[in-house]
């Protein structure tokens, strides 16, 4: 390769003008990422949160093989195909209670437009044309897309930078305490006429800091959207096929969303896939005699039977492996190894769930110097906001986990000594 690489590449969450010169991946390999200088990083953070089962997992790999000489794709209007429907299907008998109608999207930000579109859709279809607005949470986090923007936290989606392009959302603290939620009740209350759903991201608030609520509180959210009448979107993307410590988050609060958005590890990270899940009320609500009754949307490369092989070899290997079981060793492993880490100056919270380990610290100075440090430790993270997070692969041995605690461990005392700088 000659020339410099990023000549032509915009890169996301960058500013071009003065961004360190990214790293160059050649290939990966378990919990690795192998960069073309030889380098093994251990990938702390699974590809964005994506590759549970670690990389090039043979039977995902198999699956997508023999998918790519069949058919790679095929449009999906009119036509349909065994990955997709086996997909779906088994998607239905996973997700509990009435979840069982499955829309394909490429992304995890088109699902969440996906199930906004459904949920004003779905009062509309009822003569109900007032359900212009959506609840949703500080600290939270939807995708990138304008409407998923207009309902993550009012900071990160930039609402301010965005005025006048975004639509205006009902914006709630989390209700952690009791005070906050007699006045999330009551805010919910008096915009209920307006609202066509609250959206939340059950139990962990990822991208937003790795905020964390318990099933109390995510109950409160669910049973207050109920009693006000209007749908509840659960966001899982992050979350979704075990990360949380359970296949599916917000089983852990016993509640029933009306929809509910996967992505990410849907694939196992092999390749872009999102559904958007709607329960039997919700579709019934779109059958009709009026053709504008129909759910009008239908990204060109929704349900990519390629996509869909992947999607569903991950499934098998959630079947077939011992993914959950993983899940709770790393857990237990991070409370062990990250908890030291308290007394630390600058750290002012540790947060574990599942197999999601966060370190937050007052102030995040140093980032670059922070990640160089990691990498030259080995260790492929990526700290934000004012997170230091880990997010592996399941299949992370214990001693590749503890390479990774390890390393924040001794790196952490040191970036905490130096001079705050910007970069
Ligand atoms: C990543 C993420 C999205 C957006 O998914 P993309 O595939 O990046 O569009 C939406 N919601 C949550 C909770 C996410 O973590």
């Amino acid at each position: 390769m000659s020339g410099v690489p990023t000549a032509h590449i915009w890169l996301p969450y960058t500013q071009m003008q003065n961004a360190a010169e990214p790293l160059r991946a050649s290939h990966t390999a378990g919990s690795r990422i192998i960069l073309d200088d030889g380098r093994e990083l251990i990938d702390a953070v699974a590809s964005w949160w994506t590759a549970c089962h670690g990389y090039n997992h043979p039977h995902i790999v198999m699956a997508m093989e023999k998918q790519l000489h069949a058919m790679p794709h095929v449009m999906f209007g009119g036509l349909v195909h065994e990955p997709a429907e086996k997909l779906a299907a088994r998607l239905a008998v996973m997700l509990p209670g009435p979840l069982n109608r499955v829309f394909f999207a490429d992304s995890g930000s088109v699902a969440v437009e996906v199930a906004m579109k459904m949920a004003v859709q779905f009062g509309l279809n009822q003569g109900d044309t007032g359900r212009t607005r959506f609840l949703s949470f500080r600290d939270g986090y939807h995708g990138d897309t304008l409407a998923a923007m207009s309902v993550t936290d009012p900071d990160e989606g930039m609402h301010s930078l965005f005025r006048g392009y975004l639509p205006e959302q009902v914006i709630a603290p989390i209700p952690r305490d009791e005070a906050s939620r007699a006045a999330f009740r009551q805010l919910l209350d008096e915009h209920r006429h307006e609202i066509a759903a609250v959206i939340v991201e059950p139990l962990v608030q990822c991208a937003g800091g790795m905020k964390m609520h318990d099933g109390a509180t995510l109950k409160v959210i669910a049973d207050a959207a109920k009693d006000a009448g209007v749908l509840l979107i659960c966001d899982e993307i992050a979350v979704n096929f075990g990360r949380a410590g359970t296949l599916f988050a917000h089983t852990q609060a016993g509640i029933a969303p009306d929809i509910i958005c996967l992505g990410k590890a849907l694939t196992g990270g092999a390749i872009n896939l999102a559904a958007t899940v709607a329960t039997a009320d919700v579709f019934d609500a779109f059958l009709s005699d009026q053709a504008e009754a129909a759910l009008m949307h239908g990204p060109t490369y929704m349900g990519s039977p390629l996509a869909c092989a992947a999607a569903n070899a991950s499934l098998d290997l959630f079947d077939s492996e011992p993914r959950l079981q993983q899940v709770a060793t790393i857990e237990a492993q991070l409370k062990r190894e990250l908890a030291p880490l308290t007394s630390l100056p600058g750290v002012v919270d540790i947060r574990i769930k599942g197999a999601i380990g966060a370190i937050e610290v007052a102030d995040l100075h140093n980032l670059d110097w922070l990640k160089a440090q990691f990498v030259a430790a080995g260790i492929w993270l990526r700290p934000f906001g004012n997170v230091i997070y880990t997010m592996p692969p399941f299949t992370i041995t214990p001693d590749e986990l503890s390479a990774i605690t390890g390393a924040i461990s001794d790196i952490l005392p040191r970036w905490a000594d130096r001079t705050p700088t910007a970069g």
